[in-house]
């Protein structure tokens, strides 16, 4: 096993990087029949945290001027503002803003101490929101078990129709020809299945067949797909988005990202830990990756559970 270095593996990765996204994307590929599947995990930061940083100053300014409080704001050394963030955040805690405080140049060092003592509490200020695709439904079942500090929101499969249906091929699947072939010949049978069962279930809708029927329109279309997806598989497509602060984020990578995780949503924590680590390398800088027997890379900090 070897360490490799994040900022690579994000290139290699095909990581979009400035000063508006940072993102991983998935191209979508299509069976012979035209049934639309994908083979990685999207991942796409939506949203991370901007500071204000020159708000501080009317606080600052309130207090004895022997203690040089305003000197906080001239810190030559910028931090990603997520890290900047959460040091303010720490700093409070001490009122540690004159000359003998922690530079922005030792912040590495600032949160070393922090995540090496368990006061995760203040990196929960920082969030950072993402737009998941190319995961499959048992990802996301796996992913929802996330509860602490963990916001979602999923495709309703009652209410999008069979239009935007996509599956995901597993990893086990991708490079086997025929693991492939059946991957394929099966993703189009669910399609096929789905669009027959909208079908018949629609016409028993216009029959009038009670347990079918619903005032609203809408809830008439939902009658009818919550019982077709029945038949969909564990490979569907689940975009979601989800918000988590840094503290679960971290939780998710070291729970997710390690070797003893199902090798997609694995694949998936690796992608969030290359963005993350690409937006904020200070709050995520203690983590190291390792490539595995079976060519997949797994993640590793000296921090566990901040
Ligand atoms: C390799 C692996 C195998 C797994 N296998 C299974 C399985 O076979 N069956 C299964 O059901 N699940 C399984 N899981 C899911 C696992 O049990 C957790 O539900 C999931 O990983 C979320 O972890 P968490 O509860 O620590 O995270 P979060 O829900 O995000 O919670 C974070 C932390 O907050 C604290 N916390 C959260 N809620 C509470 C609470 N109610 N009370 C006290 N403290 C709380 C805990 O310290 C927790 O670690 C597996 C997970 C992994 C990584």
């Amino acid at each position: 096993m070897s360490i490799s270095d994040a900022e690579q593996l994000f290139q290699e990765f095909g990581g979009e990087e400035n000063i508006h996204t940072i993102a991983l994307h998935a191209p979508t590929h299509h069976t012979p029949g035209g049934i639309p599947y994908l083979q990685l995990p999207g991942v796409v930061v939506l949203a991370r945290p901007q500071v204000d940083l020159a708000g501080l100053s009317g606080f600052l300014n309130g207090f004895d001027s022997a203690l040089r409080f305003p000197q906080y704001l001239d810190d030559p050394t910028q931090l990603p503002d997520s890290a900047q963030l959460c040091k303010i955040a720490g700093q409070v805690c001490y009122m540690s803003f004159g000359p003998g405080r922690t530079l922005n140049a030792q912040a590495k060092r600032y949160f070393d101490n922090l995540k090496s003592s368990g006061h995760g509490s203040v990196l929960e200020h920082a969030n950072f929101s993402f737009l998941f695709y190319g995961i499959s439904r048992s990802v996301t079942h796996e992913l929802v078990r996330h509860r602490s500090g963990f916001s979602f929101s999923q495709l309703s499969q009652r209410y999008v129709s069979g239009r935007m249906l996509r599956f995901v091929e597993r990893p086990e699947y991708r490079n086997e020809q025929q693991l492939h072939q059946q991957f394929m010949h099966r993703i189009e049978r669910a399609a096929e299945e789905y669009n027959a069962l909208t079908h018949h279930l629609l016409e028993m809708q216009q029959a009038g067949v009670d347990i079918l029927s619903a005032e609203a329109r809408t809830d008439l279309r939902k009658k009818v797909q919550q019982c077709a997806r029945s038949v969909l598989p564990n490979e569907t497509e689940a975009p979601i988005v989800v918000t988590a602060n840094v503290r679960a984020w971290r939780h998710f990578i070291e729970m997710r990202a390690s070797s003893h995780a199902e090798i997609e949503i694995r694949e998936l924590a690796v992608r969030v830990f290359l963005c993350l680590r690409t937006s904020d390398p200070i709050l995520f800088g203690d983590y190291a990756l390792e490539q595995l027997s079976d060519s997949t890379y797994s993640v590793k900090t000296p921090f566990q559970k901040v």
